[in-house]
């Protein structure tokens, strides 16, 4: 059976390894039963030194490095880290557990980027490691782990309030019944088998909460204890000196996630771009984005700034292959410490609002809130780590919609042929400058002309 701790590190059987075993001092030696348990794993890919972690270190920097390939990498290869999913390595995961998550808390804010990947990583994982579980031994360890992280039989909804809280669960996905959270099937048949007309209740069962809900809250569970564990050591960091292999191993983490990242640039030329951020090519912006920048009248103003430039904008700033890459990216993944969407995007998008007539934010100081929404952050006045994901980081609208709502933006010229969104238009324009050797006008080249 597999060991509860492969999936819940931070659980008491994580804790007695890591006190046995978990010594910082020799983290990045070679370490031979690691490099058995790795050779051996089942489909692992051992062509190459790189795909095997020597050391508790590596391994440390792998975990994370996982899923960030896994998240944005169109070559990832499941071969590479199949290691991962080998109950085998279940001690050596759980230091190197909790050595990434030191050291993530040591250097970086509990909102930053590195942090909200090891979270992820950590979910993920758990979900894979319970998936290749077989099923007859699954729902024995599902129970285990469920047993371990809430504790009551029925649990309070208030029990959750934090994962609910943190939106890492929403209310809606679970059934509620005076108050508690339903889980079991017995408990569900006693409260709603009478209540349930026209269809077996135990289908009912399976269909509403089954295994899924409870692997959800488990993963859910497990993913707020690392962030609260990253806090706590992040908070105690200012406090104690920290280990230097540690800060050593969060340089490596982030070299790792920037990598996976630029993976994307050398996946083909083409006029796609790329998802490093690249200065904004003023040369190539199609004809609505020229004509919100020089100032909208009233009648189209707050779409054509809310709307269409915000996006337009941040996304040629920092992700212009969005649409070719078809992966779902937030504004820290590129831009981690926001200092290019506060400092360079921000002013564009407010300097056209100010050129409006009348200005935008004159008649209509909300509109700063619904900016910050339209780049992922809620509601608030300027983007701040904290609230990312609040919202969603909206993509430029198409052609086609510009066309019907913001008629009067939309001027065609050439490369407007065959293009169905500005910002394909952006990319193809910057594409062509580019071969025929055309000077591309940057940001900084505007700044100076103005
Ligand atoms: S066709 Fe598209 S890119 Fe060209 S001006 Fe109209 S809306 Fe803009």
């Amino acid at each position: 059976m597999v060991s509860l701790s492969f999936l819940n590190p931070l659980s008491s059987e994580g804790e007695e390894i890591v006190r046995e075993k978990g010594s910082l001092d020799h983290i990045s030696d070679i370490n031979a039963e690691l490099l058995m348990v790795v050779r051996e794993s089942e489909s692992q890919k051992i062509s190459n030194d790189s795909y095997i972690p020597q050391s508790y270190a590596d391994l440390a920097v792998k975990r994370v490095e996982w899923y960030a390939r896994k998240k944005n990498d169109k070559k990832y290869n499941h071969n590479d880290y199949a290691f991962l999913l080998n109950p085998e390595i279940t001690e050596f995961d759980v230091i190197s557990f909790y050595i990434a998550a030191q050291s993530v808390g040591i250097k970086f804010k509990p909102n930053s980027r590195e942090t909200r990947l090891m979270i992820e990583a950590q979910g993920k994982l758990v979900e894979e490691r319970l998936e290749k579980i077989p099923s007859y031994q699954r729902k024995e360890i599902v129970d285990n782990l469920l047993n371990q992280l809430v504790f009551e039989d029925n649990i309070p909804w208030t029990s959750i309030a934090e994962l609910l809280g943190s939106k890492k669960i929403r209310l809606a996905d679970l059934i509620l019944d005076q108050g508690e959270v339903i889980l079991e099937k017995d408990d569900f048949m006693d409260r709603f088998d009478e209540k349930i007309i026209g269809r077996p209740s135990e289908k009912m069962y399976d269909l509403l909460i089954g295994e899924r809900i409870k692997i959800m809250i488990i993963t859910r569970m497990i993913m707020q204890n690392t962030e609260n564990y990253i806090k706590r050591v992040h908070d105690m960091a200012s406090k104690i000196e920290p280990h230097p292999s540690l800060l050593q191993i969060a340089d490596q983490i982030t070299e790792k996630i920037n990598e996976s990242i630029s993976y994307y640039s050398s996946s083909g030329g083409g006029f796609g771009g790329d998802i490093k951020a690249s200065e904004l090519v003023h040369e190539a912006f199609p004809p609505c984005i020229q004509k919100t920048i020089e100032g909208v009248g009233s009648g189209n103003r707050n779409d054509a700034i809310v709307l269409l430039l915000t996006s337009f904008i941040s996304y040629a700033r920092l992700y212009p292959s969005v649409f070719r890459n078809d992966i779902s990216m937030k504004i820290s993944d590129i831009d981690a410490d926001l200092q290019i969407t506060i400092n360079e995007i921000l002013p564009l998008i407010y300097d056209a609002a100010d050129r409006c007539t009348p200005p935008l934010f004159e008649d209509d100081p909300q509109e700063k809130l619904n900016i910050t929404a339209k780049l992922g952050f809620g509601v608030h006045t300027i983007p701040e780590l904290k609230n990312e994901g609040e919202s969603k980081w909206y993509t430029p609208m198409s052609c086609e919609k510009i066309k019907i709502h913001l008629s009067s933006l939309c001027k065609p010229d050439a490369t407007c042929k065959n293009i169905g969104n500005p910002l394909s238009y952006y990319n193809r324009k910057r594409w062509e400058l580019r071969k025929s050797g055309g000077k591309s006008k940057t940001n900084e080249d505007t700044k100076n002309d103005e």
